[in-house]
């Protein structure tokens, strides 16, 4: 037998790990579980239909379809994960260019929470 079935079986007999204490907000952030839930796949697909138009596009006057749906304020920041009036339907690349301005956002936003945890 190989090395690697070797430590896989020590692995799994190894006992569970402590909980490691994490703010709420970077726990979320791991996980897409919203992301992957019946109720997401329905709502973004609803929310699709009735918004064809890329919403950035469309601001600057251009006609794009829309490819995806965006939160406005960004998970995992962002109050209710499912609150249709935080979405907006985008094309890939306004998805892409809002995801760059998100990550910003999102880093800002936990330096100052993780340091009103600290106090
Ligand atoms: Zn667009």
């Amino acid at each position: 037998m190989s090395n690697r079935f070797g430590k896989l079986a020590w692995d799994s007999e190894r006992p569970p790990q402590p909980k490691r204490e994490m703010p709420m907000a970077l726990h979320r952030e791991r996980s897409d579980g919203p992301y992957h839930s019946y109720r997401w796949t329905r709502l973004s697909r609803a929310f699709r239909v009735s918004h064809p138009i890329c919403a950035e596009c469309e601001r600057a006057g251009r006609i794009v379809p829309s490819t995806c749906v965006d939160h406005i304020v960004p998970w995992p920041i962002c109050e209710d994960f499912f609150d249709e009036k935080n979405l907006q339907a985008l094309c890939d690349r306004c998805n892409m260019e809002k995801g760059n301005r998100d990550k910003k956002r999102i880093a800002r936003w936990k330096r100052i929470h993780q340091k009103e945890d600290k106090q």
